[in-house]
This record gives C-alpha cells, structure tokens and sequence, in this order.
C-alpha cells in the first residue's frame, strides 16, 4: 500500500521566503498555511496566515493540525518549541540541522568533523577570551555572536587591539565566535536539495558580493569545475550527515584556489533566487518536491543569469522592466534601511550578454 500523499505543508515564518516557497507549491498541488508575527507578511498574498508568535506551542500545534509535513523560512526556532510536534507531524530539514545551523561554533565542529575546511575560528565567553584568541588567531578578525547574526548583524571586524573595547562594547564578551579575516579571492554558494531517500539534486554554484555582511548580487552558473566538484562533495557529506531533507545552501570562501566552508542555512536561499528564471526547476520547487516526497526536478541552467537585491528601497520599477530579459519581484514589505525587500534576476544566453545588463541595473538600484 503506498504513503498517504503529502499534499498540506505548514511554514513557519511567511517572508519573502515562505511566499516563494508556497508560490511554488502552488502547481503541485500542494496547499499551504503559514505561522507568522505579521498578518501583512510577504505570504499574506499566496497562503493563510495563523498570527502569533513563532514558538508559541499552542499556534505551532495549531498549523501542525492543519499539515502533513512542517517547514521553515526562519531557521531559529528552537528544537524544544518543535520537539512535541515531532510525534504527529513529519518536520523536513530535520530540527536536528536547525539546531546544528543556529550556533556557529556548533556549525564549524559539523564541517571541521565532515572533513570540511573552516576558517581558523575561537569561542569567546570573556573579554580575557577574545584576548587570547586575538593572539593566537591574529588580526585583523571577525568577532560574530555564535546565535542570532545575520545579514552582518551581530558582527564586527577588527583591526588592530585597540578596538577590543569597542567590539566588547557592541557584542557583548560571552556567546562569541573569533574568526580569522579571510582575504577571499570571491564568496561563492552551492544550493541543493536532497530527498529522503539520499538523493540529491544540487545547482551549480553561483559567485556572491556581499557588502556591510549583506549579499548585493550574484552570478551563477559560476564556472569553475574544480570548486563546483569539490562544493558537491561538500554539500554530499553535510547532507547525508544531518539525514536531511529539502533545500540546503551552503557558503564557502574561496582562498588560494580553496573552499573555506562560511556557514550554512537549513532551507532555501537569497543566493538560489536566480534559480527561479534561471533553472529548469526552482529551488523553491525543489524544496517543496523533496518535502513532499515527490521526485527532484532538473537544476540544469538556462543561461547565464545575475540576481541583484532591492535593500531598504524599491528600484523605479518601469526603467527595470524595460530591460530584456529582467524579472521583478517585490516581496511587498515596508522599506527599512537595510531591509531586503525584493529582487531582480537577470537572464542572458551569453555571460557577456549577462555582465552588460548587470552593470545597467547596478546603475538603477541603490542600497540604503
Ligand atoms: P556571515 O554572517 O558569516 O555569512 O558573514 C557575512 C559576510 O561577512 C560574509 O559573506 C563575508 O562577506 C563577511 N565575512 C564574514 N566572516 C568573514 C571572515 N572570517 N573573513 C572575511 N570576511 C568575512
């Protein structure tokens, strides 16, 4: 007799992620709810919304009862505030890999025991702590918080001794990571699915510019057989490890020719957007596929493609639309500085092609 099919699926967390994700699901006939703190979240617009907290046992068991299968666009929820729905409803990537992603230092100790090269790195639960790890590791370094940081939050480099104090000042001494700074040649992703039953579907890589901690654009396909190789060997054993399931997006630096595994984020990824024009199947599909149980689909490339984030204001949308070959999304949130609130992917059937309109739209997208 076969499985019940998977046909609900409950996200936690309605962002732009969770909408894409849900967009997704929607020609496969897959319903969705979402659990989210905004009834006016970006998933507002695709899918039901049960207001309220993330972690607040009674909503989660709220939107377990209304799903076959539970996911996340927000990877921080605790795996006590999960551990009681694990009984009813099945949970995919496993609470397991949420943990393994929520502390850096635990993350490094996955990667260091896979065999996976990290950057020199030091717990930090005191001043005096940082001071040794400062000597030891040298400078300049990245002090980050082990929890919570993200787009360059909870981070900050530092130069020379004298600015201990004020690193202390805005972190905090206890709950830290001290990393070496890697003088990185490029930052580059791989995002992938894996199925439950071990099979994996993985993109090929794309080149990410970050600045102040937050990705700006991306290219992808980026060419180089090598690191392509050597990222899927990777993503394999991280994979197999955690005995996950669903879209997993891993980021490495490249240094002297080599993959220095960043960290990594247990579902779909701002580096795997471009997927949505670029590939046969999206890694938003793709998650939704393996979630469900369904068969993975192409990652094959279409073209040459470049992803450009909207941050903290929206571009003047009729000059981007009349650029060939450019989608649009607006995730339809309130502008902030520094706040993602949408994207454009460029696709072109030559990289120069590609490289010619990305320089185009980096002239009419500005960063606040
Ligand atoms: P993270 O939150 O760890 O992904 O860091 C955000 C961004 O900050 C990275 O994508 C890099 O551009 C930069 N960064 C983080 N850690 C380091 C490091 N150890 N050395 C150099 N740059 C770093």
């Amino acid at each position: 007799m076969s499985a019940r099919a998977i046909t609900r699926v409950g996200i936690v967390g309605a962002g732009q992620l969770g909408r894409m994700m849900a967009l997704a699901g929607i020609p496969l006939g897959l319903r969705c709810a979402f659990l989210d703190r905004g009834a006016d979240a970006p998933g507002a617009a695709v899918a039901p919304i049960i207001v309220g907290e993330l972690e607040d046992a009674r909503l989660l068991d709220d939107l377990a009862t209304r799903s076959d299968v539970l996911t996340f666009d927000w990877e921080n929820i605790s795996a006590d505030a999960l551990a009681p729905l694990a009984k009813r409803v099945l949970i995919r990537p496993p609470p397991a890999a949420l943990e393994r992603s929520q502390d850096r230092l635990h993350e490094k100790a996955l990667f260091s025991g896979l065999k996976i090269p990290v950057t020199p790195h030091a717990a930090v639960d005191s001043r005096a702590d940082l001071e040794a790890a400062v000597r030891k590791l040298g400078l300049p370094g990245v002090l980050k918080t082990r929890r919570m940081g993200y787009d360059g939050k909870g981070q900050c480099v530092l130069r020379n001794a004298a600015q201990i104090d004020a690193a202390c000042a805005q972190l905090g001494d206890g709950g830290l990571i001290y990393e070496k700074f890697q003088d990185f040649t490029r930052e580059v992703s791989i995002v992938g699915a894996r199925a439950a039953d071990g099979r994996c579907a993985l993109y090929p890589l794309s080149a990410n510019t970050h600045s102040g901690g937050v990705l700006r654009y991306g290219i992808a396909p980026f060419r180089d057989a090598a690191l392509e190789r050597r990222a899927g060997i990777y993503f394999r054993r991280v994979a197999a490890a955690l005995n996950y399931v669903g879209v997993l997006a891993i980021e490495f630096f490249v240094v002297g020719g080599r993959l220095l595994a960043n960290e990594m984020a247990p579902r779909v990824h701002n580096s795997g957007h471009w997927t949505i024009e670029g590939c046969v199947t999206s890694q938003f599909e793709n998650h939704m596929r393996a979630i469900c149980g369904l068969p993975l689909g192409s990652t094959r490339a279409l073209g040459h493609t470049a992803m450009i984030n909207f941050l903290g204001c929206m571009p003047e949308r009729g000059r981007l639309l009349g650029i060939d070959g450019l989608a649009y999304h607006d995730y339809g949130k309130e502008p902030r500085p520094g706040r993602k609130l949408g994207h454009c992917t460029i696709l072109k059937p030559l990289a120069k092609q590609r490289d010619s309109a990305l320089k185009n739209v980096l002239k009419l997208v500005h960063w606040r």
